[in-house]
């Protein structure tokens, strides 16, 4: 790899920048879920293990440039010193005063930085203003690396720079799945639109060996062949689009899987009356919910022979049952091959994620990444600014 991580760094006694994720959801003051507080303790832990004093610095909501109270930073301090098990200072104004009255393993939090209209500009004024709290830069917020903002770009360039724990664990996570896997790799795309994932099915036909496309946007491909999908969810204006990725994959000889049956309904209901069809035979009055038991079947023997999987999107309307049938089967299937060994699995997504924990296999999978955005434009090829900075 191309970046160092703590291990690389001399930590003792140095200020250590350090930009986290902690943007939780909050309702009426108290954090609601915890989960990328608990995601960035291992790197914390570290930098105190090392002697070394963790400034953690990150953004809340989209204040826009200025101070907006209702998104400090300081609302997410209980639930952080719980998680650490010691006291977190917070800095709302002076940042210089506290960083110079921060003890050795006392840690400390700055305010929002998306206070400051500098943040998400990217400006190299506020950036240096950063650099003079710190002796040393960790960036642990994978999910914010895909915009250059003066935390997670600018910061990068000034001070010696390195990933935290859960940066590393993203990049080596997706490094194998996408970079150098471990062959065949399978991908599963699934989901609402396919507009929305137009430059990933294109970067990923050029990358993996089975191309399983699902949920919505099947729905587009479909129609693309001249399939009449009745009422289901497409968008008839990306057909040529769609028989564009179809002729990309065919000279890249990636395989990909379209459903060759599906469950239809007449409503998007829980419990709705449905029937299985063929893939063509759509009534026109009914819609496309979820993948049929024979396309499920396709999906498991191209699994069962794959050994690496990278999945974003249900492959169904996986929040109503029993339209989540195909998402839960394929997901169940994924969990026990990587279970044993046999398949590295990786997903990201936020409907994903929720998907995969609904089928109890979330905790099976190899790596669940939480990074949203960050996630898809890491499978979309692109470079995220926030990792070429520590790339150096
Ligand atoms: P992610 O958040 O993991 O990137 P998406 O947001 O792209 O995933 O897609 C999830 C959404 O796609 C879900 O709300 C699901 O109901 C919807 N979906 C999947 N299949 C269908 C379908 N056949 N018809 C309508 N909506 C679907
Ligand atoms: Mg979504």
């Amino acid at each position: 790899m191309a970046w160092k991580t703590l291990d690389d760094m001399q930590l003792a006694g140095k200020r250590v920048l350090t930009r986290v994720d902690v943007n939780v959801p909050v309702a009426d003051g108290v954090v609601t879920d915890d989960t990328r507080i608990q995601r960035i303790l291992p790197t914390v832990r570290d930098i105190l293990a090392a002697g070394g004093k963790p400034i953690l610095m990150a953004h809340f909501g989209r204040p826009k440039g200025k101070v907006v109270p209702e998104m400090s930073l300081r609302v997410v301090v209980p639930a952080l010193s719980k998680a650490l098990g010691c006291e977190v200072k917070f800095a709302d104004g002076n940042y210089g005063a506290a960083v110079d009255a921060l003890a050795e393993g006392e840690v400390l939090l700055l305010e929002n930085l998306r206070f400051n209209p500098g943040e998400e500009k990217n400006a190299p004024e506020f950036a240096a203003r950063l650099a003079t709290l710190g002796d040393i830069y960790c960036n642990d917020a994978f999910s914010a690396a895909h915009r250059a903002h003066a935390s997670t770009e600018a910061l990068a360039r000034l001070l010696p720079a390195c990933a935290g724990r859960l940066m590393q664990a993203e990049l080596s996570a997706l490094e194998g799945a996408l970079g150098t896997p471990k062959r065949p790799v399978m991908a599963v795309v699934g989901g609402a639109k396919v507009s929305t994932k137009l430059e990933l099915l294109g970067n990923l036909v050029e990358k993996v060996d089975h191309l399983v496309i699902g949920g919505g946007m099947a729905n587009t491909f479909l129609a693309a062949q001249g399939i009449d999908v009745g009422k289901s969810l497409a968008e008839h204006e990306m057909t040529d689009t769609a028989r564009d990725i179809l002729a990309k994959a065919k000279a890249a000889n990636c395989n990909v899987i379209l459903p060759s049956d599906v469950v239809v309904a007449r409503e998007f209901a829980a419990n709705a009356a449905n029937e299985t069809v063929a893939a063509d035979a759509c009534p026109a009055d009914a819609m496309i919910l979820d993948a049929g038991p024979e396309s499920v079947a396709t999906i498991a023997e191209a699994l069962a022979n794959s050994k690496t999987l990278i999945w974003n999107g249900p492959l169904g309307a996986f929040e109503i049952q029993p339209f989540d049938a195909a998402t839960n089967a394929a997901a169940k299937q994924a969990a026990e091959l990587s279970r044993a060994g046999k398949l590295i699995s990786v997903a990201g997504g936020g409907d994903t994620v929720a998907a995969l924990n609904k089928a109890d296999a979330a905790k099976d999978f190899t790596y669940i990444s939480t990074a949203g955005g960050a996630f898809l434009e890491w499978m979309e090829g692109k470079t995220l600014p926030g990792v070429a900075a520590l790339e150096g």
